[in-house]
């Protein structure tokens, strides 16, 4: 069964502005996503660390945000 698939179409092309959760993978057809301003990654509402008025995906992140331009790497 070859059901859903349109072969004439090629590969499944992912439609702009289709995103996901970096960390728990859900769609942003499910819930609002915040995009990290450090990293630039999709956050949802559940996992996104909030500091200083902003969504950020990780704490790593948010710290990042703090401290600015950190060049220890
Ligand atoms: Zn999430
Ligand atoms: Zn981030």
């Amino acid at each position: 069964m070859a059901r859903g698939r349109e072969s004439r179409l090629g590969p499944v092309l992912y439609s702009p502005g289709a995103m996901e959760c970096v960390a728990c993978k859900v769609s942003d057809q499910d819930v609002r996503l915040h995009k990290c301003p450090i990293c630039f990654k999709w956050v949802c509402e559940n996992c996104a660390i909030r500091s200083y008025g902003r969504a950020f995906c990780m704490r790593k992140c948010a710290d990042q945000f703090f401290w600015g331009d950190d060049e220890d790497e």
